[in-house]
């Protein structure tokens, strides 16, 4: 079967893509490898999405979006896509044993974390963490000094024993606001560590928080190629489109934006 389109990922970019090609009668597939939501499920408390004035739990948001999937009869694959090429023009999405050909693929897939390098503990988290990790009554470990550490200390720290940040820079790169919540919220916040430093604390759970990139190992290079030229019928959606703007307002228009290019082709 050629399918309209193949949407790879099911964070807000692509459920947003989801819905709008919905709505436009297009034949499509929506792939996702984890649980739909993406790194939107992980956010504390989300204030600048519109219609939510005093701001919505990433968590909340994500079963409305989901919600919103279901009412408009849009299934969810579960599936890894491991490769995206093209043969004489049409594209070939490849996850385990499924194969599924569209006229064109929308690359939601957001970022990768990167990794803490020989880390000394048995186990290490690495944000968003999905919400099976047990941490009530455990004490938290968290590396990293920006939004997404704060955010997750905030998060942990209604049920943690102890939340701790520990981080290189001298003073924490998260916004202020952040920063006083985890306060408020009586995380214990270390500045100005060094790597010895930080591998010695010891902790039940620990999360790295140190920073994501943009990884598109799936997609064919010379397909990306193609795209970068804007010749081929591969649209990138989200953080994985704009990796330094990593915001879910973005994110849900680039969805729209990505189905309109494909029905004006
Ligand atoms: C802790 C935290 C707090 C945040 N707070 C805010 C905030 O307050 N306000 C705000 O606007 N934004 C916030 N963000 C950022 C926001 O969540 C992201 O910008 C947004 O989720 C990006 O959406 P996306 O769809 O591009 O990517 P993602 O949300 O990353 O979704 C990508 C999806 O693709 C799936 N996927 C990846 N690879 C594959 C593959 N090979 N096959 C199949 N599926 C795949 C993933 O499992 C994931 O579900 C926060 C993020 C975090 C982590």
């Amino acid at each position: 079967m050629l399918y309209d389109l193949a949407i790879i990922g099911a964070g807000p970019a692509g459920i947003s893509a989801a819905i709008h090609a919905k709505r436009f009668g297009l034949n499509f597939v929506l792939l996702e490898k984890g649980a739909a939501g993406g790194q939107a499920r992980a956010a504390n408390l989300i204030e600048n999405f519109p219609g939510f004035p005093g701001g919505i739990s990433g968590q909340r948001l994500v079963d409305n979006f989901l919600s919103h999937l279901a009412g408009a009869g849009i299934e969810i694959i579960k599936c890894e896509v491991k490769k995206v090429c093209s043969n004489e023009g049409v594209l070939t999405v490849t996850g385990g044993e499924s194969i599924f050909q569209a006229k064109a693929v929308i690359v939601a897939t957001g970022l990768t974390p990167i990794l803490l390098s020989e880390p000394p503990w048995m186990n290490v988290h690495y944000y968003p963490v999905p919400s099976e990790i047990i941490h009530k009554g455990k004490n938290v470990l968290i590396i990293g000094g920006g939004d997404a550490a704060f955010d997750e200390a905030v998060s942990f720290s209604k049920r943690a024993a102890s939340v701790t940040i520990a981080m290189r820079s001298q003073k924490p790169s998260a916004l202020q606001k952040l920063v006083d919540k985890a306060a408020q919220s009586g995380v214990i916040v270390k500045t100005g560590l060094s790597d010895k430093e930080i591998a010695k604390l010891a902790a039940d759970v620990v999360i790295a928080c140190i920073g994501k990139v943009l990884d598109l190992k799936i997609v064919d290079k010379p397909l990306l190629d193609a795209k970068n030229k804007r010749q081929s019928n591969l649209h990138l959606c989200g953080d994985a489109a704009h990796p330094d703007i990593r915001h879910v307002a973005a994110a849900v228009g680039d969805g729209v934006m990505a189905v309109e290019r494909i029905l004006q082709k």
